[in-house]
């Protein structure tokens, strides 16, 4: 996009995007601050702070335990929710869909559960170089576990083919990084895997957030993303497993409702995904995150998608200006990382936070990432549909003030 060129709305199907009412949907945006920073956690819409607000105020109950109204409607809706989250990712069905506390449980359940009963020393698991600590640190423990290896790989598809053999049990990847916005091409990864008969494993915490993923259609084993980021609250996230996987894989914590019979001397457990939900949920939760998605399926995501890759443009064009800046993102994404030649990027966030602006810096969860980038830690800021060419002109002033300060 041009430099000078405005943001248009795009109202180009019968779901519509104007970015006015859908940044009005945010009230964190009531005021003077500007919020770049969603790839930490996204701002909420109205519509979530309503349903989670009415559960609390009016409508507090247990679910599938007690029978009184309240909790059975409040039970419905949370398996309106389960089927939200399935449509959503193309999930075959809705008992492929485990509710968990976020992406990093998600993963650690795939690990505790799926991978360590069946990795035997030897075995081994590629794991991207790309990935957030959450996806790095449960195969590593479950490495420890069993003698099985951790192999890192480039991320480049013609690396994978090298690494791969009959010993890869398990390859694990982002749909989109958190400090590059690089996405990997899923479906050619997807098929190369399971030419090994290994299996995928995707974490889905940023991608979600700005593509549609089909997991039926790449074939994937496991995705799984956190509520948080994708306008949804905190506490509560999603493992997709397929269905013939799910089936096979043992408990992994118990309590209550995971469980058909137990005395004291064995128990049985209940079906997937049940059997991975001991005890009492984040109900308020997901009742928040069924609202964001009603509230989502009024909006055209792809047309919300493009709009934000526009504003990211102007932003990297403006950031260009700057002398003695040094990015590390890839172009067209929603998450632009950057450094500035012998200042301290912490500096940078101290002073940009004097200004009311929000973005993140440091390591982002991502050392070895740091390590091949050649720096320890990054400016990042990330961007969402409710964001506005305001927000970019107010960063780069601010921006640029810290810099006259610092330099
Ligand atoms: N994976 C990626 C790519 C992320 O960006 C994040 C969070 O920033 C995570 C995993 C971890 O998510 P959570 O802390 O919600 O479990």
């Amino acid at each position: 996009m041009g430099i000078g060129m405005e943001l248009q709305d795009l109202n180009l199907t019968s779901k519509k995007f104007s970015h006015q009412k859908f940044r009005a949907e945010f009230p964190a945006l009531n005021n003077e601050n500007v919020y770049l920073d969603s790839a930490a956690t996204s701002l909420k819409p109205q519509a979530m702070i309503d349903a989670t607000l009415e559960y609390y105020a009016h409508n507090t109950a247990t679910v599938k335990r007690s029978l009184h109204p309240n909790a059975l409607q409040v039970t419905e809706i949370i398996n309106q929710a389960r089927q939200n989250v399935a449509d959503w990712i193309n999930a075959s069905t809705s008992s492929e869909i485990i509710w968990t506390s976020g992406t990093t449980e998600s993963i650690n359940l795939i690990a505790q559960s799926y991978a360590r009963p069946l990795l035997k020393a030897g075995d081994e698991i590629i794991v991207s170089e790309l990935e957030h600590h959450s996806n790095l640190l449960p195969w590593l423990i479950v490495a420890e576990q069993t003698g099985a290896k951790v192999i890192k790989w480039s991320s480049v598809i013609d690396d994978l083919t090298s690494l791969l053999s009959e010993r890869t049990k398990i390859v694990a990847i982002t749909q989109m990084s958190n400090v590059t916005g690089f996405c990997p091409d899923l479906a050619a990864i997807s098929q190369i895997v399971h030419q090994y008969n290994a299996i995928l494993v995707v974490d889905g915490a940023q991608g979600i957030v700005h593509h549609p993923i089909d997991v039926d259609k790449l074939d994937i084993d496991f995705y799984v993303f956190s509520a948080h980021k994708l306008y949804g609250p905190t506490g509560l996230g999603v493992l997709y497993g397929k269905q013939i996987l799910l089936e096979t894989m043992p408990v992994w914590h118990g309590g209550g409702k995971m469980l058909k019979s137990v005395s004291f001397d064995h128990f049985i457990p209940e079906q997937h995904p049940y059997k991975f939900e001991a005890g009492t949920p984040n109900i308020a939760g997901m009742l928040g995150f069924n609202a964001t998605f009603e509230w989502l399926k009024r909006w055209d995501f792809n047309q919300a998608q493009l709009y934000t890759e526009q504003l990211a443009d102007y932003a990297k064009s403006q950031l260009s200006k700057l002398t003695n800046i040094q990015f590390y993102s890839v172009n067209n994404s929603s998450i632009i990382t950057f450094n500035i030649h012998n200042i301290h990027h912490n500096d940078i966030a101290i002073l940009l936070s004097e200004q009311n602006i929000a973005i993140r810096t440091g390591e982002l969860c991502a050392q070895p990432l740091m390590q091949k980038l050649g720096c320890q830690g990054v400016i990042r800021l990330s961007l969402m549909p409710y964001n506005n060419k305001h927000d970019i002109d107010c960063f780069i002033i601010a921006l640029q003030h810290a810099i006259q300060i610092l330099d």
